[in-house]
């Protein structure tokens, strides 16, 4: 008796190798591509995910001392704990 339940590719039956956890749907052949990659060319996808990983497309605080400045005067005001403590 197995213990983790495998997974077949909707295409071809062929077992995946992998639990069935994992999402997979199909085997290595029949995978499809990336979504993206039928609708944009590889340069949007590749600065679509960029984007998506810096989840900003200003760089945040990190790019901006004055903002991170401003946001924690900000945050100190509104704190009840006063400036001590
Ligand atoms: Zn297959």
């Amino acid at each position: 008796m197995q213990a983790v339940k495998t997974i077949h590719c909707r295409k071809c039956k062929k077992p995946l190798d992998v639990p069935y956890w994992s999402g997979r749907e199909f085997c290595d052949v029949h995978r499809p591509a990336n979504p993206y990659k039928r609708r944009y060319t590889d340069e949007q996808v590749v600065e679509a995910m960029r984007r998506g990983g810096r989840n900003s497309n200003n760089g945040g605080f990190a790019n901006n001392p004055q903002l991170a400045r401003e946001a924690g005067r900000k945050g100190g005001m509104a704190s009840r704990r006063g400036p001590k403590v």
